[in-house]
């Protein structure tokens, strides 16, 4: 097991360590993609490591924790249509956590994508995290952070999943069969996010989407109304599609906002072409497309009729775009 890049989530938790002044409770945070779980298991192994130099991944422990077989590493279930934690779950673990660990001397309880997760199982959690038992550690992975509320998150450490640089992404696709034109192609799509970027490799659904987003982008750039009906109601012949789509030209957009106060923050699919939108569009365009882009996201799932919703976006698009 190992983290690419991260190196400020790596530095922080081993000097915790060395120091032994370990938090007891960690919220990984970060966009889908950029190996929230992978820094969990870490730290977990980092947490039951018996060498010196932790994580070793030679010890008994490490070798259970990445096997994912160690009996003091607990990953709650997820539960339910939408994935939460069950109370039952909760309530499970708030008692086992007051029990002595089975092999050394930690326990360590893992949320992992814990954005469905309940006001009424953080509540339940609460006390568990305010005042811990020595041995019991817990970690969360979120893409958003504010799921989280005020009282858990002002008791636990904050770490964030960063994008890879360049050639640490080439070097963890290249690990996984992925070199030359494919590698670059999915860095262009994806910048340095391995997750995405190995997903777009392996499936032609994202592959399409990625095509359809550009196109509809171009169409933005070059005012070509005619243009942007027809991507968008290309995409809207499946409701993933749409979505997918719909996100990511939002990501687009946003680059094209941010791209005026930080060069580097880009985190959507067409980095050029957030950057000529960026320079052809004025602030306030952006800022009326993304909240059209927020607004047509949001009505999907409201059974609303989709090529119905792509024409209005498509029309609101077309009338910012003159802003
Ligand atoms: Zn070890």
């Amino acid at each position: 097991m190992k983290i690419y890049g991260n190196k400020l989530i790596k530095d922080t938790i081993q000097n915790m360590s060395e120091k032994d002044r370990m938090a007891h409770s960690f919220l990984i945070c970060g966009e889908k993609g950029l190996g929230k779980k992978t820094i969990a298991d870490w730290l977990a192994a980092l947490l039951v490591c018996e060498s010196a130099e932790k994580p070793c991944f030679a010890c008994r422990s490490c070798h259970l924790a990445s096997e994912h077989t160690h009996p003091d590493i607990i990953y709650a279930e997820h539960s339910g249509k939408l994935g939460g934690f069950s109370v039952d779950t909760v309530r499970e673990i708030c008692s086992d956590a007051y029990i002595k660990p089975n092999n050394g001397d930690k326990k360590i309880y893992i949320f992992t994508d814990a954005d469905k997760i309940t006001v009424q199982a953080q509540n339940s959690l609460l006390k568990l995290i305010e005042e811990p038992p020595d041995h019991a550690y817990f970690i969360f992975t979120v893409t958003d952070r504010n799921i989280i509320l005020e009282t858990i998150r002002s008791r636990v450490i904050s770490l964030n999943a960063a994008p890879l640089s360049r050639d640490e992404l080439m070097e963890v696709l290249a690990e996984n069969g992925v070199s030359g034109a494919n590698a670059e192609e999915a860095a262009s799509a994806f910048g340095g996010n391995a997750g995405k970027c190995l997903e777009y490799i392996s499936s032609d659904v994202m592959k399409n989407a990625v095509d359809l987003t550009k196109k509809v982008t171009d169409c933005i750039i070059n005012r070509d109304e005619y243009g942007i009906l027809k991507n968008l109601t290309d995409a809207s012949a499946d409701k993933d599609m749409f979505k997918t789509v719909i996100g990511m030209l939002d990501s687009i957009i946003r680059d094209a906002l941010a791209l005026r106060y930080d060069p580097d923050s880009m985190t959507g699919c067409y980095s050029s072409g957030a950057r000529e939108l960026s320079s052809g569009t004025t602030m306030n365009a952006c800022e009326k497309m993304h909240e059209a882009l927020g607004k047509a996201y949001s009505l999907i799932d409201k059974n609303v009729n989709i090529k119905l919703i792509a024409s209005v976006l498509c029309g609101e698009i077309t009338a910012f775009r003159q802003l």
